[in-house]
């Protein structure tokens, strides 16, 4: 790639020719209480934890997926996504809402062998979190069109199998929690997404596997690891 094909991230938005240009790719860990059983942590209503996946690594629309180097343990982890279109910091979960554009499918590439030795070795989750077309992401949906939605089935299929089946009502932190918690560490900008966690069912996958992902009244992505 050369220098100038380098292009600012910006997501199809649906129904619209408006394209939103994203900053930041925030992401809560451990938001759903089956997945933190599946991980080995203990569900505690501590505050949510994030990490930050770099913004380069949004692969719009899906499509053939490179398996990455370095990893014998590649997971898919199917989340909702958050798009906020009005900045702030110390944001109340009561005005949450008001900052946030729209909605969007995500799926949350993870490199599980990595990021399970950072944790081992208390180094940084990025090299297991960051990488070329580490998170593919659906069009986004317009909060003035659907609201704003607190439960709906989130599925994640492999080769047309359902391995993720939860509801996005089971969240921990709800979005407006998440956003209010987050904007303590940062403050919030126009184009900051944030994912929001995933439920249980996570598991490896492998080049020629094709994943399906949908969340009720959002949207759907598919990626084929090649
Ligand atoms: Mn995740």
């Amino acid at each position: 790639m050369d220098l100038f094909d380098i292009e600012q991230k910006k997501l199809p938005v649906n129904g619209s020719l408006l394209e939103f240009p994203v900053n930041r790719v925030y992401c809560v860990g451990r938001n759903y209480t089956d997945h933190v059983i599946e991980m080995g942590g203990d569900v505690v209503h501590e505050s949510p934890f994030y990490f930050i996946k770099s913004t380069d690594t949004l692969f719009i629309n899906g499509g053939d997926v490179n398996y990455p180097s370095m990893t014998d343990n590649l997971h898919y982890e199917i989340e909702l996504v958050v798009a906020i279109h009005k900045g702030g910091k110390n944001i109340q979960p009561e005005n949450a809402l008001e900052h946030v554009f729209g909605y969007a499918v995500g799926i949350d590439l993870t490199r599980r062998d990595l990021q399970s030795e950072a944790k081992k070795l208390g180094r940084p989750w990025d090299t297991g979190k960051t990488f070329n077309q580490a998170a593919p992401i659906s069009p986004l949906q317009l909060a003035a069109d659907i609201g704003h939605p607190v439960n709906g089935k989130i599925r994640l299929m492999v080769n047309n199998s359902i391995r993720q089946d939860g509801d996005i009502n089971e969240m921990i932190w709800s979005v407006p929690e998440s956003i209010s918690k987050l904007s303590a560490f940062f403050e919030l900008v126009p184009g900051d997404i944030l994912f929001t966690g995933t439920p249980s069912g996570v598991g490896k996958i492998v080049s020629g596997d094709n994943v399906k992902g949908k969340i009720d009244g959002i949207g759907d992505i598919e990626i084929n690891i090649i």
